[in-house]
């Protein structure tokens, strides 16, 4: 099967010189990255700025910007089987970049910031898509019902939740992983190298599934 995998932060600029981010290593992403190769299936990475090698063997798009992620991402999720959601675009973004720098200011100063572009959301939402979609949740408080809410709200597949304050930096992780039918399961805190194998086979077991009651629709109808 065909991955598509988004990992790390986004830089949304500000002026010349500064920028809005986040604290996302990227280092989950590049895990279910890297787990997807070793068990032999094609990837594609697209990444926002991270201190990681990109996998050797993966199709690398380098982004920047969450305008950037969103383009690259619906450039060659139609190519994909599975759409794996993991990085942390911001939510917001300035209203105007500066093309000079902001001069120092004495008393306060607020920034105009508008929404991005939820990726997870849109690819979750296109009608009679071929591919599986699995988001991320990163949350601090009431996970489960948090990550309930986003996986319907986005209409993805799977939403996989874990606790900010854990797995942003870190390499380990502990997860609760939700799926549209309504199945939970649960991994307690592990490697982020050994959970995403343990992801990446229950993304194909999904995926096979869906596919599987797709193509019996098409023959019934037929
Ligand atoms: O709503 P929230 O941002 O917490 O949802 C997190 C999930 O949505 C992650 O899978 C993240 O990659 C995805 N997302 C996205 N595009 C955005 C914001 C979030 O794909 N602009």
């Amino acid at each position: 099967m065909r991955f598509l995998v988004t990992a790390g932060p986004t830089r949304e600029p500000i002026d010349p010189v500064r920028y809005i981010s986040n604290r996302s290593s990227g280092k989950m992403g590049y895990a279910i990255a890297e787990a997807a190769l070793e068990a032999g299936h094609e990837v594609i990475l697209i990444s926002g700025p991270v201190k990681l090698d990109p996998p050797r063997d993966a199709k690398f798009v380098l982004v920047s910007t969450g305008d950037e992620m969103f383009d690259a991402a619906h450039r060659d999720a139609d190519s994909c089987d599975v759409c794996v959601l993991c990085a942390a675009v911001a939510d917001h973004k300035p209203a105007k970049i500066s093309p000079v720098k902001i001069k120092k200011r004495t008393g306060n100063f607020s920034l105009e910031l508008v929404p991005t572009r939820d990726i997870l959301d849109s690819l979750g939402h296109r009608q009679d898509r071929q591919f599986l979609v699995v988001g991320f949740a990163a949350e601090t408080n009431d996970m489960e019902q948090n990550a309930l809410q986003k996986l319907r709200a986005k209409k993805c597949d799977i939403i996989v939740a874990n606790d900010a304050r854990l797995g942003m930096e870190s390499d380990e992780n502990e997860l609760m992983i939700l799926f549209r039918d309504g199945e939970m399961r649960k991994f307690s805190r592990a490697p982020k190298r050994i959970l995403a194998h343990e992801l990446v086979k229950i993304f194909l077991e999904f995926a096979t599934k869906m596919f599987d009651k797709k193509n019996q629709m098409i023959t019934e109808r037929t």
